[in-house]
């Protein structure tokens, strides 16, 4: 296939080049990068795919996603092992509408990435490729502590990584702060999950929003750290020389930010000691200084140097499944190029993820994972919600508003 296009965003986060075509090997990755013309005459037999004033670039990827996050239905109850796959399975396939050919799974129900990528190597579905974690760990009665394991000293903190290797997480992830200033895991514990995972040879990553717990993940080690909501300019700096990346999620703190502004205002009036309006309260008091850390800081950070990796963690019930245009949106918004934010999730994972020598460029020998939007994407990151082609591996997953996710292959 040759895909041609009047620009090309090689994902580098500074070069886009014009009238340059792409053209697609049967082994899935790219064969050839040049003009139009001199890639006909030499691939004579490929189907041509002219696209105008269109804009090529690579597949995006999701770091933050949570496939298998079935806690938030209101009818939890149905929620069985079956279901929570098929679950799972949509909100995959939904990344191809995306542009999305990739993502991390940052802890999802025991086994569910494992299973899906499973049946994507048996070709029983096709999926985006994903690296996950298991479920997340935190302390006894931690962050999200209904929703993942509960460890407390550092052998337990061992005990479940080595738990999760064997049953196959690709990286782990830690929770160690919940809207207060008080850190959850202790330093001695945060230091055995990092050199337990790199002792391993995986990554790790952690949330941590508030300090002094942003801190003590800095001086443990970790490969990401997530959210870091409330970091200061030092933090930024520390993590660009220690080399940790930095996953925002921008969108779902003002996500969670709109949504609790919108209950406050509804229930104007009520009184305060309303259980349910004291929880508005206490969400909105956290939830708005969030909204306005990243608005405010957010480029001075990104500045710094430190890597900055898009995700969306997208966990409430009815929240878009992985919306990452809309945070590339808010980050060109806050101060950066739509260039620079392409590359927050293009070959800024690939490295995090060691994976750049497979993708994340577009470039001659990598995967054949590629993404073509209308208009002039350097100049408006909104043209990101214009996707007219996507393929994986070289193969069409998404075009004209059609999933390709068929079967062919099951039984041969
Ligand atoms: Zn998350």
């Amino acid at each position: 296939m040759i895909i041609s296009a009047k620009y090309l965003m090689t994902g580098d986060g500074k070069t886009v080049l014009e009238d340059k075509a792409v053209v697609t090997g049967s082994d899935g990755k790219i064969r050839k990068i040049g003009s139009k013309e001199e890639l006909i005459k030499e691939y004579p037999e490929e189907e041509v795919k002219e696209y105008g004033d269109a804009t090529i670039l690579p597949g995006l990827c999701d770091m933050h996603a949570h496939l298998g996050y079935w806690y938030s239905q209101p009818d939890s109850f149905n929620y069985g092992p079956q279901l929570i796959m098929l679950y799972a399975l949509q909100h995959a396939q939904a990344a191809f509408e995306r542009g999305i050919t990739s993502v991390r799974d940052m802890s999802s129900a025991h086994g569910v990435c494992k299973n899906l990528k499973l049946a994507a190597e048996k070709g029983f579905i096709t999926i985006p490729k994903i690296t996950h974690t298991d479920t997340g760990i935190c302390m006894t009665g931690g962050h999200a502590w209904e929703e993942v394991e509960q460890v407390d000293g550092p052998w337990e903190v061992r005990k479940e990584i080595r738990k999760q290797v064997r049953d196959g997480a690709e990286w782990v992830k830690v929770l160690t702060t919940h809207r207060s200033h008080i850190p959850e895991l202790t330093q001695e514990e945060l230091d055995a999950a990092v050199d337990e995972c790199h002792r391993r040879g995986i990554k790790c990553g952690v949330h941590a929003g508030t300090n002094p717990g942003i801190q003590m993940c800095i001086d443990a080690g970790f490969d990401t750290i997530e959210h870091a909501t409330f970091m200061t300019l030092d933090h930024a700096k520390q993590m660009a020389e220690k080399g940790i990346a930095w996953t925002p999620t921008i969108m779902a703190y003002t996500l969670l930010y709109d949504i609790c502004k919108e209950k406050m205002e509804n229930h104007a009036g009520a009184p305060v000691n309303d259980p349910v309006m004291q929880k508005e309260i206490k969400d909105y008091q956290y939830f708005e200084p969030a909204y306005k850390a990243y608005r405010d800081n957010f480029k001075a950070f990104y500045d710094t140097g430190v890597t900055v990796i898009a995700g969306t963690d997208m966990v409430m019930y009815q929240s878009p499944l992985l919306p990452l245009p809309r945070e590339l949106q808010y980050m060109v918004e806050y101060g950066i190029t739509p260039v620079q934010a392409i590359q927050t999730a293009t070959s800024n994972p690939a490295k995090v993820l060691g994976v750049e020598d497979q993708r994340g460029l577009i470039k001659e020998g990598l995967d054949a994972d590629i993404l073509v939007v209308g208009g002039n994407l350097s100049e408006d990151i909104t043209r990101l919600n214009d996707v007219k082609l996507v393929t994986m591996d070289g193969k069409r997953v998404f075009e004209d508003g059609i999933r390709y996710v068929g079967t062919s292959n099951m039984f041969m």
